[in-house]
């Protein structure tokens, strides 16, 4: 099949539909909210496309939500959804997603990390017949020395453990179009990593290269507890590795016990009854009991997971929403 045409008849369903959908997850941004409309409202408006810009007002408790009612009064292709309280960056998007009904999402961050001027080349490579088309950090000056570290590592452990390869420093920032947006919307599971989700759903895929910026205003949502727990999400999201490992731990020590239980009966039988081994004994009940519970903890990760999974309560709340069909609670 041709692309250009498959491309052109991609919106056949609605012919109203924009071009372009950004999403923006947004929490307690109002600091930097002027500067984000101000540059990607001119970026837009240079680019030519059609278009439409999804804020996810995600619980903030600041003025995002008031500045977001004027900005919707004032163009509206400037769309709102305002969730009932925080529930996370993650859910935001998939809210996001959900209600974009351009012919290509593009996800982006409010505090201008990421380049709205990058957009033009995803588009470009669009038409050029890729799916998706993601940025990648060239660098990440940054960042500080311990965050980079932990996102190496980060990247080299879930890509071992998981069967989907997740592109190392890449974010949530990319051009989707329509069919992988649909895609992810079908997968509805709790635990929410988005950039496996993405990995997950596949298709025809290109790289962008970019520097990542500092945060224009305003204070980062992520501290290191945050990112420990984003990081769990990612991991059991992704892997059963972690059980196996827990399994093969067993496996082990059980093996180790029997050597040494021959060794000490062999002993018994030769040297006769030998009674001091306090240490070697309380050295052996630590040890075990302590790999007991962090596998029971292993275990107890996915069980919660699966839990929250069974409970099957909708993604998100949406308190209220401008210039978007209402009654939209994620629970598709
Ligand atoms: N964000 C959100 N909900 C949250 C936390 C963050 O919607 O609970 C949004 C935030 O407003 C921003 C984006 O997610 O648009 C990225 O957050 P941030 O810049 O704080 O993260 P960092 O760039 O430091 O990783
Ligand atoms: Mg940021």
């Amino acid at each position: 099949m041709n692309i250009s045409t498959s491309r052109s008849r991609a919106g056949h369903a609605d012919c109203t539909a924009p071009t372009l959908s950004i999403v923006v997850p947004m929490f307690n941004e109002e600091d930097v909210l002027p500067i984000l409309f101000d540059r990607l409202g001119q970026f837009l408006e240079n680019l030519g496309e059609s278009y439409e810009i999804i804020c996810v007002n995600d619980g903030s408790t600041d003025g995002t939500a008031g500045i977001l009612a004027d900005m919707h009064a004032g163009d509206n292709r400037i769309k709102v959804m305002n969730f009932s309280r925080n529930f996370g960056k993650e859910i935001a998007l998939t809210a996001g997603l959900d209600v974009a009904s351009g012919l290509t999402v593009v996800p982006i961050d409010a505090d201008l990390q990421d380049p709205p001027e990058l957009i033009e080349t995803f588009l470009e490579k669009w038409r050029e017949g890729y799916d998706v088309v993601y940025a990648v950090r060239h660098r990440r000056d940054t960042d500080t020395a311990v965050k980079r570290w932990s996102a190496i590592k980060f990247y080299q452990i879930i890509n071992r453990l998981s069967g989907v390869p997740i592109p190392a420093n890449t974010g949530d920032f990319r051009l989707m179009d329509q069919r992988v947006v649909r895609s992810i919307s079908r997968l509805r599971e709790h635990n929410r990593f988005m950039k496996g989700l993405f990995a997950w759903v596949g298709f025809r895929h290109a790289e962008v290269f970019y520097d990542r910026p500092e945060r224009a205003a305003g204070q980062t949502k992520f501290n290191y507890w945050r990112l420990w727990n984003f990081a769990l999400d990612g991991i059991t999201g992704f892997s059963t590795v972690p059980l196996r490992i827990a399994g093969y731990i067993g496996m082990l020590t059980a093996l180790a016990a029997i050597i040494y239980g021959l060794f000490l009966t062999m002993r018994t039988l030769i040297h006769g009854v030998d009674v001091p081994g306090y240490a070697s004994l309380m050295v052996a009940v630590l040890l075990i009991g302590g790999l007991q519970l962090v596998v029971l903890g292993v275990i107890g990760e996915y069980l919660g997971r699966l839990f929250d999974e069974a409970r099957k309560r909708p993604l998100y709340i949406v308190e209220s929403s401008l210039g978007l069909s209402a009654g939209d609670d994620g629970s598709t």
